[in-house]
């Protein structure tokens, strides 16, 4: 008989040290089993009358019933879409604008996938006013007011940012939307599974979730909107997603969403109170063992799994090769943003100058991670951040000058 292979057994080790939680995490075993079945022996279509349709759809009801309620809201206000990003757009491309209504306000450190059609909207003449951010990383709730009007006919701020790892106020600023009856929408990608997330009590029109974020699939996400909320189709087509969402329905991914989604919020403070030790830790050993860098974002609030830091006077994208080479796998900035040669527009927002922005690296530490791991990785960053300031001018320039930059914590 033959031995049946675990497919899904993640084992952390300490050559390969994976801190780059915020841009993807593993799926679970118990997930990846649960969704097995509905790509094979139960693959049928939900919208097909037979009885592989019936169970397809009886299994992707009783998953929107599951999110509904692990989210306090209705079914009817769940829409699965194929992750964050789609979920952003819809929002900020089917929020209908009205002769009336017709201004739009966004944070300046949203993600991308709300910043690039906030800004195809600005192209199109839409006014678009861009929230600016304290050097801590928070949107400040007067910026909002400020800007405001009934003319609004949407705010978008995130509850957590997915660089620096600050929340953000989501509550008083979705009370002041309201006042102007504009819609809030705050993309929860980060947030959720972190943090406790009360949809109700947060007061939020529409609220974005996306699986691979929580140990779920990638590829699967969640958009609630808040019944009564005027929104747009998105994709025309067939009647899925109650006609909003056209397209054959993805069923393995939708339960694997679900099942994930189940365990991210059940676990979530106890999953929040392992990787605070771990980042907490990571920050403690890191600034005891390297000079010259500071601890970007807010200390108080911020996602329990994030610790950006600048290394002055090096290239950040050079840290990351030098790490990758040595099995440390962390991020610059957002995976979303990597490949650009842009500065990170979320530190810079915060006031860092692009050279510093440059030198930034993200940790995002996860479940699976060890303090063995840290130590490791500590030691290897201060080997690779000496080595790298050997070769850098600026790092030569600063140290003929003998100006000492006061050590940032
Ligand atoms: N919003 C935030 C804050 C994110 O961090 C990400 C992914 O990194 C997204 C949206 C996009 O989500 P997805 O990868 O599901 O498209």
């Amino acid at each position: 008989m033959s031995q049946k292979k675990k497919v899904c057994d993640y084992k952390p080790s300490l050559e390969n040290i994976y801190f780059d939680h915020s841009a993807s995490t593993h799926v679970c075993k118990e997930v990846l089993d649960a969704m097995m079945p509905y790509f094979y022996e139960d693959f049928g279509n939900p919208n097909s009358v037979h009885s592989y349709g019936q169970k397809a759809a009886a299994a992707v009801d009783s998953s929107r019933r599951k999110v509904a309620d692990l989210l306090g809201v209705r079914p009817s206000e769940i829409y699965f879409t194929s992750g964050g990003t789609e979920a952003a757009n819809w929002v900020m491309k089917g929020v209908p604008l009205t002769r009336e209504k017709n201004e739009v306000v966004v944070s300046s450190i949203e993600h991308p996938s709300v910043l690039s059609p906030a800004k195809q909207l600005a192209q199109k003449g839409i006014k678009v006013n861009f929230l600016p951010v304290g050097k801590n990383g928070i949107v400040s709730v007067d910026s909002l007011k400020k800007v405001v009007s009934n003319k609004t006919a949407l705010v978008s701020v995130m509850l957590a940012n997915n660089e620096v790892g600050t929340i953000q106020p989501i509550k008083e600023m979705a009370k002041i939307a309201k006042q102007h009856n504009a819609y809030f929408y705050t993309d929860a990608v980060q947030a959720i599974g972190s943090i406790p997330v009360d949809i109700k009590d947060l007061g939020v029109d529409m609220l974005s979730l996306s699986g691979h974020k929580f140990y779920g699939p990638k590829g699967v996400g969640a958009l609630y909107v808040r019944g009564g909320v005027r929104l747009e189709k998105l994709i025309a087509g067939g009647h899925q997603e109650r006609t909003m969402r056209g397209g054959t329905t993805n069923v393995p991914l939708i339960i694997g969403f679900a099942l994930a989604l189940e365990r991210a919020i059940k676990n979530q403070k106890e999953n929040a109170a392992r990787v605070k030790e771990m980042r907490d830790y990571f920050v403690k050993e890191i600034f005891a063992a390297v000079d010259h860098i500071s601890y970007n974002g807010d200390r108080e609030n911020r996602l329990p799994q994030n610790a950006s830091v600048t290394f002055y006077f090096i290239e950040g994208e050079s840290l990351l090769l030098t790490l990758d080479m040595a099995g440390i796998a962390c991020s610059s900035g957002s995976a979303c943003s990597s490949g650009s040669l842009e500065p990170s527009h979320v530190l810079v927002a915060m006031g860092q100058k692009p050279e510093e922005a440059h030198g930034s690296i993200r940790f995002s530490f996860g479940i699976h991670n060890s303090k063995e791991q840290i130590d490791r990785a500590v030691c290897v960053i201060k080997e690779s951040v000496a080595k790298l300031r050997e070769y850098s001018p600026l790092w030569h320039e600063f140290v003929r000058a003998g100006i000492d930059r006061p050590k940032r914590k």
